[in-house]
């Protein structure tokens, strides 16, 4: 039997949701956003439409809603952080199972997330919604610096910098507003109640994690706990993730512990779910961020499958179409790792050097370009897309060590 998925706003660059599709019986209609090239022979995608979900979210419903009476669709996903609330209100209409979308939009909020973890009697950073027009200074007294300031809408980093001192918060704030306006104003508008604005809020300064789940109304089960390194800004371009992370149980149970009662607060209760956290010097845990959808926008499948052997994209489509989560039995197997090529610069992009010789290497799984040769490309914290990943497969921690650092000297960017 053959389950027919609406998949929006995947990015076509990324395999790993169009094969678990076939292994999970599924068909995708996929949803691309405008100006999105989307290949020809993408696999188990029989059609693609373009929807403008966030400059006209009406009439992307009414085409999905029409499509729908139609050709009734199993299930509507999306592994895009953006475009959650979007999905969860389209779920929501089509009668197809999902988060709820206030659940969603509480995911896109960070100021909202900060609120929700406190209720929940979780540790956070001093946190504070600023107002760019008034004065800044007093807005941040009881915050110990060094700060972090963030777009309340973000992802990928962008516009996140840390601040030592008030002339770096201003500096900030500004910068913040800039990348507000010209790029994540277009997922603010109102149909959907997701709002900018610029959160300012104490740096935690310890070892940084991600936690790869998936809920439902029985719980959420942790399937992955990665580690993230320890980046200390100013800018934080995402770098390395290696899996599973070198943590005692007790740290472990900590991170899952208090994964779990976010989940509940937000009212996350089905699908996939990507948690940032740093620990504090006691090993408390601090989540900064939860998006209720899959890491990397499908790339923490591999990390998940190679490390403990879930079939995680498997799974979660199997319950968007069929309503019940498999039995998940995580074991250790391997380490597995992805290692962002840097963008380290500004300019147009070209291309890469040394993609031969990481595809030749025996723990490359694979090398994942996501960047078209000609794209502008600015300095961080602004952001555009990842030039490229570099996924892989070790027998040890130390000998994905070993190859990252060989990476560094190896793979690198190109500018015209
Ligand atoms: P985004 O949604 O854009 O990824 P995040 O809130 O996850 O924004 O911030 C991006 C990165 O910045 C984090 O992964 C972390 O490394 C760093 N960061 C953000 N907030 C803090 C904080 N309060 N303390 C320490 N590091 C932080
Ligand atoms: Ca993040």
């Amino acid at each position: 039997m053959t389950h027919r998925v609406a998949l929006v706003a995947q990015n076509p660059g990324l395999p790993f949701v169009f094969e678990a599709a076939g292994r999970a019986g599924c068909l995708i209609t996929l949803v691309a956003l405008p100006g999105v090239t989307v290949p020809a022979g993408l696999p188990n995608v029989e059609s693609v439409v373009e929807l403008d979900i966030f400059g006209d979210p009406g009439g992307a419903h009414a085409w999905l809603e029409g499509r729908h009476a139609s050709q009734p669709f199993d299930a509507i996903i999306t592994l895009y952080e953006a475009a959650g609330p979007f999905t969860a209100e389209a779920a929501r209409r089509l009668g197809l199972r999902g988060i709820g979308p206030e659940a969603a939009r509480i995911c896109r909020d960070k100021y909202r997330q900060r609120d929700a973890m406190r209720q929940a009697g979780l540790d956070v950073p001093g946190y504070r919604l600023i107002d760019p027009v008034a004065d800044i200074g007093s807005q941040i007294t009881g915050l110990r610096f060094p700060l972090v300031v963030k777009p309340v809408n973000g992802l990928s980093s962008q516009g996140v910098s840390r601040a030592d001192n008030l002339a770096d918060v201003t500096a900030a704030v500004d910068l913040v507003q800039i990348i507000n306006s010209s790029q994540l104003a277009s997922y603010a508008d109102a149909s959907h109640a997701e709002r900018t604005g610029v959160l300012a809020e104490e740096f935690i300064d310890g070892p940084e994690y991600c936690v790869e789940a998936v809920s439902s109304p029985q719980g959420t089960t942790v399937l992955a706990i990665t580690d993230k390194g320890n980046l200390q800004g100013p800018y934080f371009e995402e770098r390395t993730f290696i899996t599973p992370a070198p943590l005692d149980p007790g740290t472990s149970a900590r991170i899952i512990d208090a994964v779990r009662v976010a989940h509940r607060q937000i009212g996350i209760d089905f699908g996939a779910s990507h948690t940032e956290l740093r620990l504090r010097a006691d090993g408390t845990p601090v989540l900064l961020e939860i998006g209720a959808r899959m890491g990397g926008s499908g790339t923490v499948h591999y990390l998940v499958e190679t490390a403990s052997g879930v079939d995680f994209l498997g799974a979660v489509l199997h319950q968007a179409t069929c309503g019940v989560l498999p039995t998940l039995h995580p074991t250790q197997q391997r380490f597995a790792a992805d290692w962002i090529v840097p963008v380290t610069g500004h300019g147009v992009y070209a291309g890469l050097v040394g993609a031969e010789e990481v595809r030749r290497h025996p723990a490359t799984g694979m090398l994942l370009e996501l960047m078209r040769p000609g794209t502008p490309v600015p300095a961080w914290p602004r952001f555009v897309g990842y030039p490229a990943f570099v996924l892989s497969s070790h027998a040890s921690y130390r000998d994905c060590q070993d190859y990252h650092t060989w990476l560094e000297d190896t793979i690198a960017i190109t500018w015209a």
